[in-house]
């Protein structure tokens, strides 16, 4: 199992519109059964695909936790051939660790990268999704992290069509780290 990071929610997704969801739950005490409790606690976890809640009796002050998680359903990938077939997290993280063999960059690193990834998929109304796209949201991510890892991944996903298509993507690499370090106040 992957370990459970507890994150605050991103993309229009909060507490309080789960905590909605909550009122006409019949979610009895392990302890007494009686079916009203009052939460204490409530924190996102599985990088907000799953809200932990502590919880007390309102009958026996017992306390106890429960697991909210969203209902994932499979994204669909239509890949460049034209060819579709369901995303597979595995075969991303292997690409990606492919790509970030000896940059340092560790592989808990990168799950992270596909669990935030996943989480976006999940919460567009479409289905489906092009690999092109999936490649442009790792990379927009992976410039961040590794300047060496964003290039092999890139070449990976047959971004470049060419040598001049090679250099300006790596230009615009540049240009966005020098940027970067200028507001930083490094460079
Ligand atoms: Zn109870």
């Amino acid at each position: 199992m992957r370990p459970i990071a507890a994150r605050p929610f991103s993309n229009g997704f909060n507490l309080s519109t789960l905590s909605r969801l909550d009122s006409g739950q019949l979610l009895q005490c392990p302890s007494c059964q009686h079916s009203d409790s009052r939460v204490l606690e409530s924190r996102a976890a599985d990088s907000g695909r799953s809200v932990r809640r502590r919880r007390e009796c309102l009958h026996c002050e017992h306390r106890f936790t429960t697991y909210e998680r969203v209902e994932s359903v499979p994204i669909t990938v239509l890949k460049r051939n034209g060819n579709r077939e369901i995303f597979s997290r595995s075969k991303l993280l292997h690409g990606l660790m492919r790509a970030c063999e000896k940059t340092g960059l560790e592989t808990q690193r990168l799950e992270l990268l596909i669990d935030d990834l996943e989480v976006l998929l999940q919460q567009r109304n479409q289905r489906e999704v092009s690999s092109q796209e999936i490649g442009d949201l790792v990379l927009e991510q992976l410039g961040d992290l590794s300047e060496v890892a964003y290039v092999r991944f890139a070449s990976v996903y047959g971004k470049f069509r060419g040598v001049s298509d090679f250099i300006s993507t790596l230009d615009k690499l540049r240009q966005r780290s020098s940027l970067k370090r200028q507001l930083a106040g490094i460079g």
